[in-house]
C-alpha cells in the first residue's frame, strides 16, 4: 500500500524539472512510499494503485488544462503531430481527477496542487466559459490546496496525517472553513457575491492578491482561507536539487535532460504572467556549490556528451539577485543588484568543469537587468543560435499596461550588436490596451526588425492582472477604462497584421503549437 499517490496530468519522469518527481523523491527520503498515476485517461486508471494510506495529490501539470487544450482563440488544439506521445489531459483536469477519486475512494484525503489549482485558488475569471468561477477547492470538493512551490507543505501534510493531526493552518495552503478562526490575522478579499456584482470589487480583489499574506474570501456561506506562503531558502533548493534523480526522460521526450534550475521566483512583475503568484516575486537562488556539484554529477553520466542543455529559471539572468530587504517592487528598485556578478561567476566556474564542452542558456533573458559584462559573457559562450528576449510590444501605453515598460531596449540592442550575435524577440498582440492602431504600430516595428521569433495572442489566464483588465475593462490600479479587443474579428485581424509582411513570423503561444481561429463574445456588463 502506498502512503501517498500523486495523480498528474503530465507524463512523469524522474528529473529535477518534473515537479512531481521532486516531491516523490523528497517524500521517499523522509520514509514515505509514493506512487504516481500519470495522465489518467479514465476513472479506471485512477484505481490502479488502490487507496493511499495518507492522501492523493492531484495536479493537472505545469500549465492549466484549458491553456493546454485550447488555443488563445479558444479552438480545441489537435495533438501536436511532432510530439509522438499523447498527453491526454481532460478539460478542468483538477476537478475531473478529484471527482474520479471521490467516487472511488470516499474516505481518501485529496490534496490539490500545480498551476491550475494554484491560479484558481480564489474567485477567478474563466476565459473559456466567459464567466467568474468559485475557488477550485469548492468545485473539486478536495480537502486542501497547496499553491506554488509545494515541497514544505506536502511534507507537513504527510507528517500531520501520519500522526492523525489536523491539516489546517499550514503555510502555503488554502482550506475552507464555516467560520474564520478568531485568532487568524488575515486580509479579507471582497466576497464571491461582491466581485460577481461589481467589477470595481473584482479589481479590489486583484489588488489584494499576494503570497505574502493570509487572505480570506467569503464564498456563499463558507470561507476560503489562504495561509501565506512559507519562505523557501537557498538551502531548501540545494536539498531538493541534490536528490538522486536518474534524469531518465521518456524516449519520446528529449532536449532538456541536462538542464539545470538555478533559482526560483521572478521579480519581473509582468501583468500577463502569474509566476509571482506561483513561485513568488522574490528570487531564491541555489548556492553556487550545489549547482557546480550537480554539473559534476552530470559529467559522470554515461550518455552525457559535454553539453549542459540549460542553466536558468523563469528568467535566466535573475540568478543571484536575491534580496528580501522589504516588500517593495524589486524591478523598479535602485537597490537591486543589476551587475549579474554572481551569475557571471557561476557561468565561468561551470565552463571550467572537466567534461563540460558547452553550457547553453535557453531560458529567456531580461534585457533590463542584463549588464554589459553579462551580455558579452552570454554572446561569447552560452548562446546556441540567438539570444531570446521578450519586449512583448512597442507601444508605450500597452507596455505600461503589461508592466513591461522597463529598461532601455534600444540601448540593449546597440550593446548586444557589438557582440556580432543574433537576437530574437517575443511579442504579444491583442493584450488589453492594444487596438488596431497599436497592432499596426507593432507590425510596423516588427517588419523593420526582421528577426522577430514569435508572436502570441494574449490569453486571459486565471488570476493575472491583465486578465482582470480583460474581464473588467479597467486598469485595476487606477480603475481607469482600458480598451480591450474582445471580438474574434479584431483578434484575428490583429494577428493577421503581424503576419502580413511574411517576416517569417510564426504565430505560436509559448507552448509551441501552430495557429488556429474561432468565435468570441465580450464579458457581460
Ligand atoms: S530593497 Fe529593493 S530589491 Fe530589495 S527587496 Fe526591497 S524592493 Fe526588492
Amino acid at each position: 500500500m502506498y502512503d501517498i499517490i500523486f495523480v498528474t496530468g503530465e507524463l512523469y519522469f524522474d528529473h529535477p524539472l518534473c515537479g512531481t518527481a521532486v516531491l516523490k523523491r523528497l517524500l521517499e527520503k523522509k520514509g514515505y512510499k509514493v506512487g504516481v498515476i500519470e495522465s489518467p485517461k479514465t476513472e479506471v486508471d485512477i484505481k490502479k494503485l488502490g487507496a493511499p494510506r495518507l492522501f492523493f495529490g492531484i495536479s493537472a501539470g505545469s500549465i492549466d488544462s484549458m491553456v493546454r487544450n485550447y488555443t488563445p482563440l479558444k479552438k480545441k488544439r489537435e495533438l501536436d503531430k511532432n510530439l509522438n506521445y499523447d498527453e491526454f489531459v481532460p478539460d478542468r483536469a483538477t476537478i475531473v481527477y478529484s471527482n474520479w477519486i471521490r467516487k472511488n475512494f470516499k474516505d481518501s484525503t485529496i490534496v490539490l496542487g500545480g498551476t491550475e489549482a494554484s491560479l484558481r485558488r480564489f474567485t477567478h475569471y474563466d476565459y473559456w466559459e466567459n464567466r467568474l468561477r468559485r475557488p477550485i477547492l469548492f468545485d473539486s470538493r478536495a480537502h486542501i490546496l497547496v499553491y506554488g512551490s509545494a515541497e514544505k507543505q506536502v511534507i507537513e501534510i504527510a507528517d500531520k496525517l501520519k500522526n492523525h493531526k489536523s491539516i489546517d493552518r499550514i503555510d502555503g495552503t488554502c482550506i475552507t472553513h464555516k467560520e474564520v478562526p478568531e485568532d487568524l490575522v488575515a486580509v479579507e478579499l471582497p466576497s464571491f457575491k461582491e466581485v460577481s456584482d461589481s467589477k470595481e470589487k473584482f479589481c479590489d480583489m486583484q489588488n489584494k492578491l499576494s503570497n505574502h499574506r493570509n487572505l480570506i474570501q467569503k464564498i456563499d456561506n463558507r470561507y476560503l482561507i489562504q495561509y501565506r506562503a512559507p519562505g523557501y531558502t537557498p538551502e531548501d533548493l540545494d536539498e531538493y536539487y541534490s536528490l538522486d534523480f536518474s534524469r531518465k526522460l521518456p524516449k519520446k521526450m528529449s532536449g532538456f535532460e541536462f538542464s539545470i534550475l538555478t533559482h526560483r521566483g521572478c521579480i519581473g512583475g509582468c501583468n500577463f504572467c502569474a509566476v509571482k503568484l506561483m513561485q513568488g516575486d522574490r528570487i531564491v537562488s541555489r548556492s553556487e556549490e550545489s549547482i557546480l556539484t550537480e554539473i559534476k554529477k552530470i559529467t559522470k553520466m554515461k550518455h552525457f556528451k559535454g553539453n549542459i542543455d540549460d542553466l536558468g529559471g523563469a528568467s535566466a539572468n535573475m540568478y543571484g539577485i536575491d534580496c528580501n530587504n522589504c516588500g517593495g517592487n524589486c524591478i523598479d528598485c535602485d537597490k537591486l543588484d543589476r551587475s549579474n556578478k554572481r551569475l557571471i561567476a557561476l557561468l565561468r566556474k561551470s565552463r571550467k568543469i572537466p567534461g563540460v564542452k558547452k553550457i547553453i542558456v535557453r531560458s529567456g533573458v531580461r534585457y533590463d537587468i542584463a549588464s554589459p559584462e553579462y551580455i558579452k559573457e552570454m554572446a561569447q559562450h552560452h548562446i546556441l543560435d540567438t539570444l531570446r528576449i521578450a519586449p512583448e510590444h512597442v507601444n508605450k501605453d500597452v507596455l505600461r499596461l503589461m508592466n513591461k515598460n522597463k529598461g532601455d531596449l534600444r540601448g540593449f540592442i546597440k550593446e548586444f550588436k557589438k557582440t556580432g550575435r543574433k537576437l530574437s524577440f517575443y511579442y504579444m498582440t491583442a493584450h488589453p490596451g492594444s487596438s488596431m492602431k497599436e497592432a499596426r504600430e507593432l507590425a510596423e516595428a516588427i517588419s523593420k526588425l526582421k528577426n522577430a521569433e514569435t508572436v502570441q495572442v494574449f490569453t486571459p489566464t486565471p488570476m493575472t492582472v491583465s486578465t482582470c483588465m480583460y474581464y473588467t475593462g479597467m486598469d485595476p490600479k487606477t480603475k481607469k477604462k482600458v480598451y480591450v479587443p474582445y471580438s474574434y474579428r479584431e483578434k484575428k485581424e490583429q494577428k493577421r497584421l503581424l503576419n502580413k509582411d511574411e517576416s517569417g513570423l510564426k504565430e505560436i503561444n509559448r507552448k509551441g503549437y501552430q495557429k488556429r481561429t474561432v468565435k468570441f463574445v465580450k464579458p457581460k456588463k
